[in-house]
């Protein structure tokens, strides 16, 4: 599987990417398949650390998208993924939709939510949601 080039998997706690996953609904951005449709759940950088000499792993540069989303985006940028996404006959409803989502998360906001000043009071609720989830997998 592409992964992200000299990170790891110790990038990110598991509360964070689980309070994450509630952000986004436990649902990919790009697809929408969620993780009752059996959908693998993985988190993307929107902009991609290959892109940066320091990867962006803040919440805001962070969102919910299946394996095999994540693995057709890899390293693309946004702009090269929405053209890979228009090439393969995705709709530009659809993409637009896909905006939306990532523009909410770049705000800091839940991807449901329009705002455009950062609240990071949202992903601190999913924080409580995650550590919860997580106590109760032991
Ligand atoms: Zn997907």
């Amino acid at each position: 599987m592409p992964r992200k080039r000299n990170q790891g998997s110790k990038w990110i706690t598991k509360t964070k990417r689980w309070a994450i996953y509630f952000r986004d609904n436990c649902s990919c951005v790009y697809c929408g398949r969620s993780l009752k449709d059996g959908a693998i759940l993985t988190l993307d950088h929107i902009v991609p650390c290959e892109a940066l000499d320091v990867p962006d792993n803040k919440h805001t540069n962070l969102v919910t998208a299946c394996l095999s989303c994540n693995s057709s985006k890899n390293d693309k940028s946004l702009n090269d993924y929405f053209d890979y996404l228009r090439a393969v006959g995705v709709p530009e409803e659809k993409i637009g939709k896909i905006t939306f989502k990532i523009n909410c998360a770049r705000a800091g906001n839940d991807t449901n939510v329009n705002k455009r000043q950062r609240n990071t009071l949202y992903l601190n609720g999913h924080y409580k949601k995650a550590k919860l989830f997580l106590q109760n997998q032991k």
